[in-house]
């Protein structure tokens, strides 16, 4: 009987989706992160045929080293990759899938979160109704700024960032400007969105930016000091990609000497850690890297992810095998 290893506990869905496929799953017993030689001990054995694996597992050349051998894939639980050396495992002759699609809504959902209650200061009043500070209807109390009608640039038009861009132009009357790799005709015929060839561009224009690109060599530090600084000083920044897209030190500065209105980030540069200037500046909401984190979306992942490997496992090309 096949033997599957889940690096986490996982939402329930996945673990009766590869336990129905006639497998046996074994997941890590102590909920938290495996460092990596725990992980690396566990290959060992070689035991297992598949690996569930997420995001904070760093799945590098010494791991598919180890695995090869007895490992045909490693499913990761999320849409983004960049844990993993994709050309290692290619190397080692391993299998590595992830889970695009299922999370799209969710994460857009989360941006959108973000973008509205940042502009309209929702986590500063909630501290503030919470302090008693609140004696009354005032007209010039915690004044936000209004999204609608407004431009937003979206940096990374893929599934995610076009979904925001969607909600934008469609929910919001938006103005949507975009820059990515790739140029969308389709896309800017339905929303009248406009692209722009350089990221500069976007910066000096849009009200709203907002990160949808995945964390590449290229897209590293893709917001520095330098960009910060062409934004408009009204404008907001929102970052539910990945942390290093941004340079965290570079927004704190930029925060605190209001070169921005505000931001709000879901990601890190330095997860689990939080830049320390961060946490006492209050045109900024910072939520842990919670993006796609809904029950639906969850157990849509685990269920994704469990379909690969069973694919996998069965002979054929798993449906989101990363090439
Ligand atoms: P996607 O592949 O559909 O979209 C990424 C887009 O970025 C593509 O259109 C691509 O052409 C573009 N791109 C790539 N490199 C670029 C560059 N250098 N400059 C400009 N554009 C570039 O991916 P997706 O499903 O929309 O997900 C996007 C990212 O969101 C993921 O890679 C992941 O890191 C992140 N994410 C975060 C969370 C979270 O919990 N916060 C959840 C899901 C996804």
């Amino acid at each position: 009987m096949p033997k599957i290893f889940v690096t986490r506990k996982i939402p329930e869905a996945g673990i009766k989706k590869l336990k129905s496929a006639g497998y046996e799953v074994e997941v890590n017993p102590a909920d938290k992160v495996l460092a990596k030689d725990e992980l690396v001990s566990v290959l060992k054995t070689g035991k297992y045929d598949a690996v569930l694996a997420l995001l904070t597992d760093k799945l590098d050349a010494d791991v598919f080293e180890v695995a090869k051998g007895s490992v045909k894939i490693f499913a990761n639980m999320a849409v983004g990759f960049d844990n993993v050396d994709v050309e290692a495992s290619k190397k080692a002759g391993i299998m590595v899938s992830n889970t695009p699609g299922v999370l799209t809504d969710t994460v857009a959902e989360h941006t959108f979160a973000l973008m509205l209650a940042i502009a309209h200061r929702i986590s500063e009043a909630d501290r503030f109704a919470r302090a008693g500070q609140f004696k009354g209807w005032e007209p010039m109390m915690l004044l936000g700024t209004d999204f609608s009608y407004k431009t937003v640039g979206i940096l990374g038009l893929g599934r995610i960032g076009s979904r925001v861009a969607h909600h934008a132009a469609k929910g919001f009357n938006a103005h949507v400007i975009y820059y990515d790799v790739k140029r969308n005709l389709d896309f800017e015929a339905e929303f009248q969105a406009e692209f722009r060839p350089t990221i500069e561009e976007i910066l000096k224009e849009a009200d709203f930016v907002s990160i949808h690109v995945p964390l590449l060599p290229s897209t590293y530090h893709l917001i520095n000091a330098e960009r910060l600084r062409m934004m408009k000083p009204t404008a907001y920044l929102v970052n539910t990609s990945r942390g290093p897209v941004i340079d965290e030190k570079a927004l704190a500065e930029a925060l605190k000497a209001k070169i921005i209105k505000g931001a709000a980030i879901d990601v890190f540069e330095h997860e689990p850690a939080i830049h320390p200037d961060l946490l006492d500046l209050d045109n900024v909401i910072l939520t842990p890297h919670i993006a796609s984190a809904t029950e639906e979306t969850r157990a849509k992942m685990a269920e994704l992810a469990a379909e690969n490997i069973i694919v996998a496992l069965s002979g054929k090309e798993p449906p989101n095998l990363i090439k």
